[in-house]
């Protein structure tokens, strides 16, 4: 049998094994063509089928009124840093982005090359080292924003907007990376909804993107390189030149596979349930186990950041850990500690078994 470990990396990250093994069958004959889906062209009607249905289900599962269109692009969440204001900051407009870590940073950063004074900060909580997400009377949107900027999840600090910021009438715009479809939500009051796939969704090298109608039509810019435009990649259903077809394949068995085992319903219990565990056992002992975040209604369920008593205790963890089959918990750079990261592929055996882990660790160590 093929060695697989349990994956708790941060991005890119573990992938359904369902997903994985279909793609194993299909390689070599993709749809009967006697080629593998990356060797065919973009145009191919076996493509074709691949590119319309990991359409076809994101709408599906995100449950989006049909004045959403979908579209899955390159250049990952970085490139929409930069294309959101370069198509939406046009005509005098103003945007407000609030900044809860270091990748809302980076997104308000691009934002200010191109839009400069035009691009506001909302709130933002670097102050506190980011270990919390502002309070709602720390968040000042002005009436002429036409949109609000925030990252749903916070990958690197373990930080997760459970209710999204209050800031009246204005429409989000939202980089969904790291929790994109981990849960049901009602999408009318965004713009627009962005994420690169290797965390929640599928592999490096796919940028689903989701726009509203309105957003769309205010793409207007025509000096733009045509890669550029969201409107082209609309217009063009995602095919204006070649997509990442290997990619959007895998997008495909990873909504596939997420619809047959119920839907992001279904999902959504399994991430509360594994949150349940984790944060469970770190609440349980507390001068051994220490979050980084400070508010637990902000805690995230996608990625859970802690600190052992010592640094060498965290080393001491990764290794065992390793030797245990669990991969991937070194916390990042900048924060150090532990970071597991738990998206959808992660399942509820796998978090049993790293909390099992834990329990042992404390009472030998402790
Ligand atoms: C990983 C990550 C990014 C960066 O994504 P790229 O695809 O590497 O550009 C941006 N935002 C969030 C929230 C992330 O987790």
């Amino acid at each position: 049998m093929t060695h697989r470990v349990i994956n708790f990396y941060a991005g890119p990250a573990g992938l359904p094994l369902p997903a994985l093994e279909r793609a194993q069958e299909e390689l070599l004959d993709f749809a009967g063509t006697g080629m593998s889906v990356m060797e065919i062209s973009h145009r191919a009607k076996e493509y074709d089928a691949v590119h319309e249905e990991a359409i076809a289900l994101t709408k599906e599962l995100m449950g989006l009124p049909s004045n959403y269109t979908v579209l899955m692009l390159q250049g990952g969440a970085h490139l929409s840093f930069g294309m959101i204001p370069l198509n939406l900051l046009r005509g005098g407009r103003k945007a407000d982005y609030i900044v809860t870590g270091n990748w809302a940073e980076k997104a308000t950063k691009e934002a200010k090359l191109v839009g400069g004074d035009h691009v506001r900060v909302a709130a933002s909580t670097k102050e506190q080292k980011f270990n919390r997400l502002p309070h709602p009377d720390e968040i000042k949107v002005g009436p002429d924003s036409s949109f609000v900027h925030f990252t749903s999840n916070n990958t690197v600090e373990g930080t997760q907007w459970h209710e999204f910021p209050q800031v009246g009438q204005v429409p989000y715009i939202c980089d969904m990376s790291s929790d994109f479809m981990w849960r049901p939500f009602d999408v009318s009051p965004f713009g627009l909804i962005y994420g690169g796939a290797q965390k929640n969704l599928g592999p490096s090298g796919v940028t689903l993107t989701i726009i509203r109608e309105d957003f769309l039509e205010m793409c207007e810019a025509q000096d733009l390189p045509s890669y550029l435009r969201f409107k082209i990649h609309a217009e063009k259903n995602s095919l204006y030149n070649t997509p990442p077809t290997f990619g959007i394949y895998i997008l495909r068995n990873v909504l596939a596979y997420n619809k047959s085992i119920g839907g992001l319903k279904a999902i959504e219990a399994s991430n509360r349930k594994k949150g349940e565990l984790l944060y469970g056992c770190i609440d349980k002992h507390p001068g051994f186990y220490r979050g980084f975040v400070t508010e637990k209604a902000h805690r995230s369920l996608m990625n859970v950041d802690f600190f052992l008593p010592t640094p060498e205790l965290d080393d001491q963890f990764v290794k065992e850990a390793k030797k245990a089959g669990m991969v991937g918990l070194k916390g990042y750079r900048d924060i150090g500690g532990i970071r597991v990261s738990a998206y959808n592929a992660v399942t509820v055996d796998h978090v049993k078994t790293l909390v099992d882990f834990m329990e042992q660790f404390v009472k030998v160590n402790g």
